[in-house]
């Protein structure tokens, strides 16, 4: 099997289908974007590094930060993380407020916008120097210095950012945000605001693939178990009410973001992202999650 011949045909054929998805207009600045841009980049563990397209160009990774900010978190806390938040798929949508008020301010995983926020919380209180620490942590994985925030984007989110507010307000009158919510909700929509290629994305996620540990320097990031155990919310959460029909459809755990990007992992094997802006009505890139349903069916490598 010739993975990068399945890349490339792949590549063409999705681009040229029809986009039926949308770009995230509640964020107005993430319109601002060539909307046919479509990239893909793959980093397997026998040191394959693969790309096509727009991969080498950075976009704003959103909701895919999570799985970062999730990661510093449980190097912190380790276990003790669960008691803040659950590991429970929702079922609704990255920003429903309806499960909170029922379920006394805990979100039922890191992964949709409630626990995003108790996290971004648990890294104000920890972190010596929130912003600057997070971004080493995330330059030294993908080996990239180029990696920054982008203050437009957080700064467009921020003016729209109602219903995060909404969210945080609520967990914080449940006391599960420990600072000031309007601090807790800065430093959110700044780590949203983060931009990388498919191919910084794609080096930064093969630990995931490789037990936890990185791939150049065999540095350990997570335990075995914690690898496992964030693997496994990727592939019960990554994708809000959609996360059934992508295991469904894909068959790797992933994650996605409203900037159109999605990164999947395959255990033992490589990790790969794909970026295309255009949104389905769940919020998760139109082409992309085409490609890795093809991907998946034609090299016949999932986890089941
Ligand atoms: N910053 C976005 C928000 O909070 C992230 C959502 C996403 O990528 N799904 O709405």
């Amino acid at each position: 099997m010739n993975i990068k011949v399945i890349i490339e045909n792949l590549y063409d054929k999705i681009k040229i289908i029809e986009d039926n998805g949308q770009l995230a207009n509640y964020i107005p600045e993430l319109t601002r974007v060539n909307s046919e841009s479509f990239g893909i980049h793959i980093s397997t563990v026998e040191g394959l590094n693969f790309g096509v397209g727009n991969c080498y160009e950075q976009f704003s990774i959103q909701s895919i930060v999570k799985v970062l900010s999730l990661i510093i978190s449980y190097r912190i806390l380790g276990e003790d993380l669960w008691k803040r938040v659950k590991v429970e798929p929702s079922g609704t949508a990255f920003n429903s407020l309806v499960q909170l008020e029922v379920e006394n301010g805990i979100p039922r995983n890191p992964f949709i916008n409630a626990g995003a926020l108790v996290i971004a919380d648990i890294l104000l209180t920890h972190l010596d120097n929130p912003e600057k620490d997070f971004l080493d942590f995330v330059k030294n994985l993908s080996h990239s210095r180029e990696i920054s925030y982008s203050s437009h984007i957080a700064e467009s989110e921020k003016k729209a950012g109602f219903r995060n507010a909404a969210l945080c307000n609520l967990i914080k009158s449940f006391g599960n945000i420990e600072n000031d919510p309007s601090d807790v909700l800065d430093f959110y929509f700044n780590l949203c605001s983060l931009e990388m290629s498919c191919e910084e994305l794609s080096n930064l996620f093969l630990f995931l693939a490789n037990d936890g540990f990185t791939l150049k320097e065999n540095t350990q990031i997570l335990t075995r178990s914690q690898t496992k155990r964030i693997n496994a919310l990727m592939q019960t959460c990554g994708f809000y009410d959609e996360s059934g029909e992508f295991a469904f459809k894909v068959g790797l755990p992933g994650k996605s973001g409203v900037g159109g990007g999605i990164v999947a992992v395959h255990p033992k094997q490589y990790a790969i992202a794909v970026w295309s802006p255009k949104l389905n009505s769940k919020g998760n890139s139109y082409k992309g999650m085409k490609f890795l349903e093809e991907f998946t069916t034609e090299t016949e490598l999932s986890i089941f």
